[in-house]
């Protein structure tokens, strides 16, 4: 009675935690753009692209209120 359930390969999307290296179970009602956090380590991320997965640190965000610590010079 070896059954293999087919819908757990389907819905089976991980991320890999950077910090940790721990799988993040992307579970089917998470969108890009949304939050997920790291279950071992509390690390959060930003979901990019969920076929295939793709996680980026939400690190980005310190940046978001200091415009003027990241200057962009065009240097032509
Ligand atoms: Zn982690």
């Amino acid at each position: 009675m070896a059954k293999i359930n087919k819908q757990q390969k389907d819905r089976g999307r991980f991320g890999k935690c950077q910090i940790c290296l721990g799988y993040i179970p992307i579970e089917y009602y998470f969108g890009i753009g949304d939050e997920i956090s790291c279950y071992e380590c509390g690390t959060v991320y930003f979901i990019e692209s969920k076929d295939p997965v793709q996680l980026k640190m939400s690190e980005d965000r310190y940046i978001e209120d200091d415009d003027s610590s990241e200057m962009i010079f065009e240097d032509n």
